[in-house]
C-alpha cells in the first residue's frame, strides 16, 4: 500500500518524522484548498486580499517546507506542491505562496540574525506576510531594462529612492525584500544591494494600481520609496550579485508550482465535461490524458531539480529554466483547451475555467516572463557552447 493511501493516524505510526510532517502538510493544504480557498476563488479574482487563508496555510507549513531546519525541511519538492495544489483553484493565491515562500529563502539566505531568527519564524508561520520586489532587479540583471531603485550609503546604512509599478501581496503591515543600485564614485565600483521593505517605515507609499485583468485580489501595488532608510538589520545582502547567483535558480524553481497548478486545475475542468461533451470534445487538439501525460513528466523533472536547488552549476540553471519555461507554456495551452472543451459554460463570468485563462496568462508574463526565459536560455546556451 502506498503511503499516501493509509489513513493519517496509520501514516503518524508508520512513517519517519519529515515525512508524517509532510503527510500533515499535505493534508492541511488539501483542506484549505478544497474549502476556504475554493469558496472564496471568484471573490480573490475580483478583488479580495485572502489574508486568513494566506496566514493558515503558513501556520500549516506550506510556504517554509523549502527553509533550512529549524523552521523547514529543506524540501523544495513539497513547497512546490503546496503552491500546486492552490494554483489548481486560485492562481492567485498560489502566486502569493511563492511570493511570501521566495521572501522567506531571501531572509533565511541573508544570514543576518535579525532576519533568520524570531524575524523568520514570524514569517514561516505566517504571523507576519511579505513579499518580493525582484522583478525589475531579474530583468535589469537579463539587460531587459535599468534599476529603477537608487541607494546612497551613509553612516548607517543607505538612503533608498524609486518606484516599483507592481509588486504583490503587500498590506500596511507587510515586507518586501528588494534591491537597489549605488552609482560608482571616484573610489569605488558601482553595485547592489539587496534588503527588506517594511511597508509601515517612513520613507515607504503604497498606491493602487490600475485595474488588472486578473489577479485582483494578490494585494498588488506600486511601491515608492521616498528617502527610505536601510540598516544593518534590514540588509540581505551588500554587495549582492553573489548572493543572487546563488538564489536564483531556487527563485525561478519555487514558481514552477504557480503553472503545474494552473495546468492541473484545466485538465481537471476538461473532465469534468467529459460524460456530456467527449463524443465531440475529442476533435480538440491538446485532451487532458495528453495534457495530463505532459504535466506528471514536468512535475517529475521539477521534483528532481528541486534535489539541488542551490547547485552552482550553468547547466543545472539552463534545466530550471527550461522548466519553468515549460511551465508556462503548458498552463497557457491548457487553459486555452479547457475553455474549447467547456464552451460557453467555460465563458460565464463566474466560471473558474475562464478565470484561469487569464491566470495562464500571468504564469506567462510574471519574471520571468516567457521572453525573459527564452533571452537567458538563448545566453546562457551560448555561453556553454559558443558557436
Ligand atoms: C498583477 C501583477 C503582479 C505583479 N507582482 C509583482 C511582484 O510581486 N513583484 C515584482 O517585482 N513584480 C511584479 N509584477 C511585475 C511582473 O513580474 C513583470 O515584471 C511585469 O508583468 C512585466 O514584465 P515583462 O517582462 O513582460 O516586461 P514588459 O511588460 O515587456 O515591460 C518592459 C518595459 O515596459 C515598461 N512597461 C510595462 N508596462 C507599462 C505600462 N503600463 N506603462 C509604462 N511602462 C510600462 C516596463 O517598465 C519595462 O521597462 C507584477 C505584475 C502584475 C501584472
Amino acid at each position: 500500500m502506498n503511503p499516501s493511501d493509509l489513513p493519517l493516524g496509520l501514516v503518524r505510526e508508520a512513517l519517519p518524522d519529515q515525512l508524517q510532517d509532510a503527510q500533515t502538510l499535505r493534508a492541511a493544504v488539501h483542506a484549505l484548498v478544497e474549502g476556504p480557498l475554493r469558496q472564496q476563488a471568484e471573490a480573490i479574482d475580483r478583488g479580495l486580499y485572502p489574508k486568513d487563508i494566506l496566514q493558515s496555510l503558513a501556520a500549516a507549513g506550506a510556504m517554509s517546507a523549502h527553509l533550512e531546519a529549524p523552521v523547514g525541511h529543506s524540501d523544495f519538492a513539497l513547497c512546490i506542491d503546496a503552491m500546486a495544489e492552490a494554483s489548481a483553484v486560485c492562481g492567485a493565491t498560489g502566486f502569493m505562496m511563492w511570493c511570501h515562500a521566495v521572501c522567506g529563502l531571501y531572509m533565511q539566505q541573508s544570514g543576518n540574525p535579525a532576519l533568520t531568527h524570531q524575524a523568520l519564524q514570524d514569517h514561516a508561520t505566517g504571523l507576519r506576510l511579505g513579499g518580493t520586489a525582484m522583478s525589475n532587479p531579474m530583468k535589469s540583471y537579463a539587460q531587459i531594462e535599468g534599476l529603477l531603485l537608487k541607494a546612497t550609503p551613509v553612516a548607517d546604512g543607505f538612503i533608498v529612492n524609486g518606484n516599483l509599478p507592481w509588486v504583490s501581496n503587500l498590506g500596511t503591515d507587510h515586507y518586501c525584500g528588494a534591491l537597489a543600485g549605488v552609482d560608482a564614485t571616484d573610489n569605488a565600483a558601482a553595485y547592489e544591494l539587496m534588503f527588506m521593505v517594511r511597508c509601515d517605515a517612513p520613507g515607504v507609499e503604497l498606491h493602487h494600481c490600475p485595474s488588472f485583468s486578473g489577479m485582483e485580489g494578490t494585494g498588488t501595488y506600486a511601491l515608492r520609496l521616498k528617502n527610505y532608510h536601510v540598516g544593518a538589520d534590514d540588509l540581505i545582502a551588500a554587495p549582492c550579485k553573489p548572493y543572487i547567483a546563488r538564489i536564483r535558480a531556487a527563485f525561478i524553481l519555487l514558481q514552477c508550482g504557480m503553472g503545474l497548478g494552473v495546468t492541473q486545475g484545466a485538465i481537471d475542468s476538461m473532465w469534468q465535461v467529459e460524460p456530456q461533451l467527449g463524443h465531440v470534445n475529442q476533435f480538440l487538439e491538446d485532451r487532458p490524458a495528453d495534457l495530463q501525460a505532459e504535466l506528471d513528466a514536468l512535475k517529475t523533472r521539477i521534483h528532481l531539480l528541486a534535489h539541488t536547488p542551490y547547485c552552482p552549476d550553468t547547466s543545472y540553471l539552463l534545466d530550471v529554466l527550461d522548466a519553468r519555461a515549460h511551465c508556462s507554456e503548458i498552463s497557457l495551452r491548457a487553459a486555452q483547451s479547457a475553455l474549447m472543451h467547456q464552451g460557453a459554460r467555460g465563458y460565464l463570468l463566474s466560471s473558474a475555467v475562464q478565470r484561469r485563462v487569464r491566470e495562464s496568462h500571468f504564469v506567462a508574463i510574471v519574471t520571468p516572463a516567457i521572453k525573459h526565459l527564452r533571452k537567458e536560455i538563448a545566453r546562457l546556451s551560448a555561453e556553454i557552447m559558443p558557436a
